[in-house]
């Protein structure tokens, strides 16, 4: 049994086969989804489909690279939508340092005032941070959140991921990892305790290798785990069992039963 702990399926790209592909999951032993809200409109939507899909969990935040309409407003009802059915965190949140994201100050206004927010729910975190990792233990840190999360596709050093797992965290691996060319992510996936990852596809994103231009999709978490257990050298079963085992430890709301 695998869980993906960060996938958009509630993406209008997925409208036409939602069903039928939540099914090949369960067939393909992928029982469970995370999915993490990006703007303030895609939340009706999302809580719609969790009350559909009993294998679904949430999270609810505003996604720091679609921050153009966003508004401190919305964040004012993110605690109110955190009521919602069968959600598990606040997300994602965080910081993008990429060309075109919205100025790093308004950034890091959203976010330490999400962090506020699921510090006050006493609700873990998911973190979307790229080229801003320090930045983003800053503000954790400053704001003495406790509560951790995973960091969504980390590409750190073993010394960053050493920073967040103190914090509570745990990393996203996802298709990165499958690429030949990331011999540092191997590294330090390789040096991690497997106390210390979960998987995600961040599906429509971040294709398999092989598998560049395609729609992303949960079914390809058991690839993902097979590449992970290859470069750790350990079973693909003892990869599902722990990463499940880490993702209801970091999101105590994960209702058991539903393994
Ligand atoms: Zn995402």
């Amino acid at each position: 049994m695998y869980i993906d702990s960060h996938c958009h399926l509630d993406f209008d790209v997925f409208d036409e086969q939602r069903d039928s592909l939540i099914l090949r999951c369960m067939e393909n032993k992928v029982g469970g989804f995370l999915v993490p809200a990006t703007t303030f409109v895609s939340w009706s939507k999302l809580a719609k489909l969790v009350g559909r899909y009993p294998s679904w969990r949430a999270a609810y935040g505003l996604h720091p690279y679609f921050l153009s309409e966003a508004s401190f407003e919305q964040i004012d009802v993110l605690g109110e939508q955190c009521d919602a059915q069968r959600v598990v965190a606040v997300g994602e949140i965080g910081l993008d340092d990429w060309p075109n994201a919205v100025d790093m100050k308004t950034q890091i206004d959203f976010f330490s005032r999400q962090l506020d927010v699921a510090k006050s729910l006493k609700l873990p975190v998911i973190l979307h941070a790229r080229k801003s990792y320090d930045l983003v233990l800053k503000y954790l840190r400053e704001i003495g959140f406790s509560y951790g999360g995973v960091v969504h596709a980390f590409n750190g050093s073993f010394e960053q991921a050493k920073r967040f797992i103190d914090l509570g965290f745990v990393l996203g691996i996802g298709g990165t990892i499958t690429y030949p060319r990331a011999k540092k992510a191997h590294r330090v996936l390789a040096a991690l305790d497997h106390g210390s990852f979960v998987l995600e596809t961040d599906s429509p994103d971040m294709p398999l290798c092989g598998f560049q231009g395609d729609d992303n999709t949960p079914l390809s978490i058991p690839l993902i785990a097979q590449c992970v257990a290859s470069i750790r050298e350990e079973s693909v079963e003892q990869i599902a069992q722990q990463t499940c085992d880490n993702l209801l430890r970091v999101f105590p709301r994960w209702n058991e039963d539903l393994l």
